[in-house]
């Protein structure tokens, strides 16, 4: 059968019975072969000719109301069809039906902020820490004329007021890999819509909306792009939910380029991948840290194996040794804020990330001044080992033992 002579319901059947991996490799890609092409087309125009003025006016009409669709894009601010193919293919990965991208995850959380608070006229916002640096210092400046109650997941229900507009959750957060039961948080927040930053896990892991959350937010920026050379955020939610997060977006001109629209979506046909191999490698990590002498505690996510399938490569580690101290003597990982890219990168959130988190906030939401947080990446297991293992030792002035002495040298 071709593909012409399926209908839009044999089409839906045919998506909603693929599997993940596969999904990530066709996405936003279903009419490439009728194009005559293989990779997706970039499309750089910032304007788009029409004889008739009266229909442009009409498809320029259409996108203001927040339409997903309309005969032109008309002007690169309200719609760009590079970008939507990838918003397509992520829709199609959370079990969405639509997503909308931003030029940053922030810009996508600042977007959400405004289509469910401002918009709405309901200023209050209860979160959940930890949460991702930048979001909690958005929340917290009142930049968007919102305030915040910070609460715990088991207390979401009792900050719940009247004009609550947002409630904001993180799981696994950043950076201290905690958990939060995303049913437990949406059966409290009632008619409240909830946003789940799922830049963590990653669609491949965790489905946040199967749970009830309103909006699933990513940082493309991490694992979606996955090579660190791409910044974009985009946020997937239902159709209804869409219209006011696109007019945000035109009205703002928070959008995303054509350029990083097609690498965020090449990056989505590998993040299955991407994602198994990390995490492997984090697993045997995990394991010889706990071990470790310089090592006072490890944090990594335990999957129920139906919120969050996988726990993901994320790590993060509290050390006896001076934390800068041990950063410095790396020579492989690289010493750098963000995660999700082929290399292994490591930072300390006290010092970087959650910095402008208020001291005492951050020890008590979990972030102590002695954790580093690891994203793991594609290198040998071995390499990465070594590197860490050495600099611990190296920092904590602890004598690497005779077997890991052995692995190192094998490695080498
Ligand atoms: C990086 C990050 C963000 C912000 O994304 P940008 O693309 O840097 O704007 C939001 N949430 C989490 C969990 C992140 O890691």
């Amino acid at each position: 059968m071709r593909k012409d002579d399926r209908n839009a319901d044999e089409m839906s059947t045919i998506r909603r019975m693929t599997r993940i991996e596969t999904m990530a490799v066709h996405g936003g890609r279903d009419d490439l072969t009728d194009l005559g092409v293989h990779a997706p087309p970039i499309d750089l125009s910032t304007t788009y000719p029409m004889a008739d003025q009266l229909k442009a006016g009409e498809a320029l009409q259409d996108w203001a109301e927040g339409a997903a669709h309309a005969k032109s894009p008309v002007y690169a601010r309200l719609h760009n069809p590079t970008v939507a193919r990838f918003e397509q293919a992520l829709a199609q990965l959370e079990a969405t039906d639509a997503a909308v991208a931003f030029g940053s995850g922030m810009a996508a959380v600042t977007a959400v902020l405004q289509a469910s608070c401002v918009m709405r006229g309901k200023p209050h916002v209860v979160a959940v820490r930890p949460l991702y640096g930048g979001t909690d210092h958005l929340l917290s400046s009142g930049l968007l004329g919102v305030t915040t109650t910070y609460t715990t997941q088991d207390e979401v229900a009792r900050e719940i007021r009247p004009d609550t507009g947002l409630v904001v959750i993180e799981t696994p957060a950043n950076p201290n890999l905690d958990l939060i039961d995303i049913a437990h948080v949406v059966a409290q927040a009632g008619d409240v819509p909830v946003m789940v930053d799922n830049t963590f896990a990653t669609p491949i892991l965790q489905n946040p909306a199967a749970f009830g959350a309103t909006y699933v937010l990513h940082s493309g920026t991490k694992y979606l792009g996955g090579h660190g050379d791409v910044l974009g955020g985009v946020v997937a939610c239902a159709e209804s939910l869409a219209g006011p997060l696109r007019q945000v977006r035109i009205l703002t001109g928070a959008v995303l380029h054509p350029l990083g629209g097609y690498l965020l979506h090449r990056g989505l046909a590998t993040l299955p991948l991407r994602v198994e191999a990390a995490q492997r490698t984090a697993k045997l990590l995990v394991e010889r840290l706990g071990n470790h002498d310089a090592v006072e505690f490890v944090r990594y996510p335990k999957p129920d194996g139906l919120q969050l399938r996988g726990s993901g490569a994320m790590i993060a580690f509290a050390t006896r040794a001076d934390p800068f101290d041990v950063v410095r003597r790396l020579k492989l990982i690289t010493p750098a804020v963000s995660l999700g890219s082929v290399d292994t990168l490591i930072e300390h959130p006290a010092a970087l990330t959650h910095r402008l988190v208020p001291g005492q906030a951050r020890e008590a939401s979990g972030v102590p001044a002695n954790l580093l947080r690891v994203s793991i990446g594609l290198e040998h297991f071995d390499d990465i080992w070594h590197d860490l293992n050495r600099a611990l030792c190296d920092a904590a002035y602890v004598k690497a033992s005779p077997s890991d002495y052995w692995a190192m040298t094998a490695a080498h």
